[in-house]
């Protein structure tokens, strides 16, 4: 008998992986939590049937949600990762030296749980001294923070759910009065393809372009998520992402990526024509 996950992208439209065995599956109190083994795609898991990460294009999303801003401003110290409960985004923070915290505020403990025990590549590093986790909403967490972080990474789930107050006019205003005055905020920014998703991209971006002088949106191809195509908002109270980019200073670094690299950091912020519309008229 052939076992298949299915995720439904839209209403008409269906993605699918033949899977070799259902590894985990359990309600925890904010979400079905399910992992899986396959042949193309090695483990991957699911929240809500919606798949989060997959060994296979895990280092895409990864790479560039954290080597963008960290190119940007390679002093960076103090670190604020919202979600991220998978331990990729983490990982790839702890390649810096001079970071000294990692505070990472996963809301559901067994999300991170079930990563250390099946996805390791991802949550193997989240066990580094300099990283401290919080099972908390990131939501309340971060209200009241001053002048607390240099980087903010929201690495959310979908605005459905326990994610949805991640996507908030009064969220993004704690995350601006958290940043250091060169402080940078990247988020989780949808995709433009299908309407849905189009729709909250636009909303997270209109409140984001309010709060921030500088708000950018860059891309990236995963695919394994809706449409392939997803997007990253790099929002800044003193840094441009292209024109502030130190390319020799982060390649002296020598880090080896799969993905990244600092010409496609500068490509990625090149938006095709219906994604630049839709970002200069989130108004309507
Ligand atoms: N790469 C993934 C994607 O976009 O599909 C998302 C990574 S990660 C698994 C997202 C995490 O955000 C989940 O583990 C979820 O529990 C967490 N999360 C959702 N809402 C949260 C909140 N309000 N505070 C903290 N973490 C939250």
């Amino acid at each position: 008998m052939e076992l298949w996950f299915t995720e439904k992208h839209t209403e008409q439209v269906h993605f699918s992986i033949k899977v070799k065995e259902h590894l985990y599956s359990v309600k925890s109190p904010y979400q079905q939590i399910d992992f899986f083994k396959s042949d193309e795609f090695g483990t991957f898991f699911t929240l809500d049937g919606l798949i989060m990460v997959t060994e296979k294009d895990e280092f895409i999303y990864h790479d560039m949600i954290v080597h963008v801003p960290m190119a940007v401003n390679p002093s960076i110290q103090n670190v604020l990762v919202i979600g991220a409960g998978d331990g990729g985004t983490v990982r790839e923070l702890t390649r810096y030296r001079n970071i000294k915290s990692i505070e990472m505020v996963e809301i559901d403990e067994m999300v991170v749980r079930a990563c250390q025990k099946y996805l390791p590549l991802t949550a193997s590093h989240l066990t580094d001294h300099r990283v401290q986790l919080f099972f908390k909403d990131g939501i309340n967490f971060i209200k009241n923070k001053k002048d607390a972080y240099n980087l903010i990474i929201v690495d959310s789930t979908d605005p459905i759910g326990p994610g949805e107050g991640l996507f908030t006019y009064d969220f993004y205003q704690n995350c601006f009065n958290a940043l250091t005055k060169d402080g940078i905020l990247i988020n989780q920014h949808e995709s433009p393809y299908y309407e849905r998703d189009a729709k909250q991209m636009k909303r997270a971006h209109k409140k984001i372009k309010e709060l921030f002088p500088i708000s950018e949106v860059y891309q990236l191809h995963i695919p394994t998520y809706p449409s392939g195509h997803w997007l990253f908002g790099f929002a800044s109270k003193k840094y441009h992402p292209i024109l502030d980019l130190q390319k020799e200073k982060w390649e002296q670094l020598n880090l080896k990526t799969n993905y990244y690299n600092t010409d496609l950091h500068v490509g990625c912020f090149a938006l095709p024509t219906y994604i630049k519309e839709m970002l200069a008229h989130v108004d309507e």
